[in-house]
């Protein structure tokens, strides 16, 4: 029988696809459970503190302002499943706001937040493309100083090698599109900050990297209807299985597929 199709694509769900089907399989269509980990909450952290930061008008947008906003942001998060599922020690907590903090701090040496005019903070987009929902969300979008769109997106792990790199473009572009479908203008500038580097990597989206978005959208959905109707999402084994959650489902480490069926099952009852 045939697998449903997700519902959308996002940067993430693309990559996820591109770097092993049978993992993106278990999170977009089985829609298995992955437990919440130390980096990723850290990350949900600093976007939140920053989030919080960008609320405050242009002047007050300081590094202490920044670290008042991480200290609620931490507070507001501590009841959440995301980071009370992490069950850290006394310890472990201190270690874990401890690079928050420093992320924050680095921050402010990619950039000057007093001098940054924003339009809009953790913009949720939504387009349909040729039949396909895409959806994506913006961590920041502002003007630059001609009044031209400038997409932001902060990013709390490391920067990438050059493989990883291209892909990470790819999710530039696919903001690009996201903003000129929805706005009618293309961004003059999408930038990646890389807090823990810190690095910044900046892209001019063009009607070249518009196009090949588009292209690879296309592929990849075509690819995913194609799985979905063979029932045939293939593993991929790679470095990326250290961190993958889903190996008790996954052929390639002995796990059972049977399992993510039973789950996709009780989801499709409740
Ligand atoms: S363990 Fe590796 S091969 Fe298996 S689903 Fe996860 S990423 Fe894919």
């Amino acid at each position: 029988m045939p697998l449903p199709l997700p519902v959308s694509l996002s940067p993430s769900k693309v990559s996820s696809f591109t770097d092993c089907g049978l993992a993106f399989r278990f999170s977009a269509i089985d829609r298995l459970p992955e437990p919440p980990s130390v980096a990723a909450t850290r990350g949900t952290l600093v976007h939140a503190a920053l989030e919080r930061l960008f609320v405050l008008d242009a002047p007050e947008r300081t590094l202490p302002a920044a670290l008042e906003c991480l200290d609620a942001a931490a507070a507001a998060l501590r009841d959440d499943p995301e980071f009370s599922g992490l069950e850290l020690d006394e310890a472990a907590e201190a270690t874990f706001l401890a690079e928050a903090t420093v992320l924050v701090e680095k921050y402010f040496r990619l950039e000057d937040p007093t001098k940054v005019t924003p339009i809009g903070i953790e913009l949720k987009l939504e387009v349909e493309l040729a039949g396909v929902r895409l959806r994506g969300i913006i961590d920041r979008l502002e003007l630059d100083a001609d009044g031209e769109l400038v997409v932001t997106d902060y990013k709390t792990g490391r920067a990438p090698g050059e493989r990883q790199e291209q892909q990470r473009l790819a999710g530039v572009a696919f903001y690009s599109l996201l903003c000129e479908r929805l706005f009618g203008r293309r961004p003059a500038k999408v930038q990646l900050l890389y807090l823990a580097d810190p690095l910044a990597i900046i892209a001019t989206p063009t009607d070249r990297s518009t196009r090949g978005v588009e292209r690879k959208l296309a592929a990849v959905w075509a690819a995913v209807e194609r799985a979905c109707e063979r029932e045939d999402f293939r593993p991929n084994p790679s470095r990326l299985c250290d961190w993958c959650a889903f190996k008790a489902y996954c052929p390639s480490f002995g796990g059972d597929i049977a399992l993510a069926d039973a789950h996709r099952a009780q989801l499709q009852l409740v």
